[in-house]
């Protein structure tokens, strides 16, 4: 079953109101094996909804409408459906009753316009809301069904789970249609590279009807495949020659195949099944990857603590980096880097250290050291080495994209992947 969606408001146009009607919508209808063909974004203009609703119901099943259902002038909805389906609005009474009780019982007149919310055209079903005083309408038009929904997105999410995705999922069932989705979520890798370098060219595994999306987000990029049928064994085969080679082409880089998954969280996972701790020594993240391993549940398993070891004078009394290596190296070195995660490992007794010193920004860079500059020092009794990366972007990108290298320098190193993240090569390797 295919449906199209139309949120109506000139708020959500201009920006003032930011349309999470749609994004619910698109999540619970395809959670439903419904797909989304269309989502349009109108004001509250009627020839517009005239227009929109002539154009979609030529490729849809049904065409969902949020918004426009109140009883002011700008609320185009209810008119508008009237109009199109050559109708005359008639009281529903149990929509009367209720309104009426409602004021009632708040000791509050009853006004026309809140009377005016009874009033519905003859040629729908009404759908009762009991979460407010616009009722839902479903229309069966010839070719294609039509619901218009509240706005408010307490009423509309309401309506939808009790009355609207019974009523289509029942309909779906006689017309099949399942979509089945994959992930993998990388990391270490940019987008392009992923794409260009290890992926390569899809196009022969897409033209068997199979989608494929790059989501790129601060934690790295994940990836979907999708395939639909009417058949959930056809739509699950259909996907497997681009997962098997995704999986093969991305290997190193992919921490997770779990829709749900984080880095985080897959970094403790795989350290507690290990049996390693780790124990952090941070500069430039300033707690930042402490925190991010202490929001996993569980991460005690794993995580023995750390240091932040901001200024120069903490680094040489807590974690032995000698005055005579920051004069001569800087804080920001990979000198410093490697003494910090070694000396973290030491003093906690953790199996594996690790640390970060950099140049946050926007301030403290210079031509040779400039922001965005981040060593990374990595010590487990076995190996011991420092790793560099250069990062662009302001500050708070900055603290958060060197946390996360510092996991997946951890995950790579411990999953026995030689490549390091975005493919630094170790330097000062003892
Ligand atoms: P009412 O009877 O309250 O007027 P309505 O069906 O006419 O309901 P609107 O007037 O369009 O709905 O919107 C009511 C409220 O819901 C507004 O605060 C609006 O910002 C919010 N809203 C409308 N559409 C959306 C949307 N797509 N996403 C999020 N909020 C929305
Ligand atoms: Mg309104």
């Amino acid at each position: 079953m295919k449906a199209s969606l139309i949120t109506i408001g000139d708020e959500l146009l201009i920006g003032d109101t930011v349309n999470t009607n749609s994004a619910w919508m698109g999540r619970i209808l395809t959670h439903h094996n419904i797909g989304l063909y269309e989502s349009l974004t109108i004001g509250d203009e009627r020839q517009v909804l005239f227009d929109a609703l002539d154009r979609l119901r030529k490729h849809s099943d049904v065409i969902l409408i949020t918004g426009g259902l109140g009883p002011t002038h700008d609320d185009i909805t209810k008119p508008v459906l009237t109009e199109y389906t050559g109708a005359k609005l008639i009281e529903h009474q149990p929509t009367k009753d209720f309104i009426v009780r409602n004021f009632d019982k708040r000791g509050i007149p009853v006004s026309p316009s809140n009377l005016q919310q009874a009033m519905v055209p003859d040629s729908c079903e009404v759908l009762f809301n009991t979460r407010g005083t616009a009722p839902g309408m479903w229309f069966e038009l010839s070719d294609c069904l039509v619901v218009a929904l509240p706005g408010v997105p307490a009423e509309m999410k309401h309506l939808m789970t009790e009355k609207v995705i019974p009523k289509l999922a029942a309909l779906n069932e006689k017309v099949p249609f399942y979509s089945y989705r994959h992930y993998f979520h990388t990391a270490g890798i940019g987008e392009s590279t992923l794409s260009d370098m290890e992926i390569g060219d899809v196009s022969n595994f897409l033209k068997t009807g199979l989608q494929l999306a790059f989501l790129p987000h601060t934690h790295g990029v994940s990836l979907r495949v999708s395939s639909s049928s009417d058949n959930q064994e056809v739509a699950r085969e259909k996907a497997k020659p681009l997962i098997t080679h995704i999986r093969k082409s991305a290997g190193d880089h992919i921490y997770s195949e779990n829709e749900k998954d984080t880095l985080p969280v897959c970094v403790v996972r795989l350290l507690t099944e290990l049996r390693k701790t780790v124990a952090v020594a941070e500069s430039c993240t300033g707690g930042l990857l402490g925190s991010m391993i202490t929001d996993v549940p569980g991460s005690s398993a794993c995580f023995l603590g750390g240091m932040i070891a901001y200024q120069n004078e903490l680094k040489t009394r807590f974690l032995d980096v000698p005055e005579t290596v920051l004069e001569k190296f800087g804080a920001v070195s990979p000198e410093v880097a490697m003494i910090m995660a070694k000396t973290v490992a030491k003093k906690t007794g953790a199996s594996i250290g690790v640390s970060t010193t950099g140049i946050a920004g926007p301030g403290g860079g210079t031509e040779h050291k400039p922001v965005g500059l981040v060593y990374f020092g990595y010590y487990d009794g076995e190996r011991h080495f420092a790793m560099k990366q250069l990062f662009f972007r302001e500050r708070k990108f900055n603290k958060e994209r060197t946390a996360l290298v510092a996991l997946d320098l951890v995950r790579r190193v411990q999953c026995g992947i030689s490549r390091l993240p975005y493919d630094a090569k170790p330097i000062l390797t003892k």
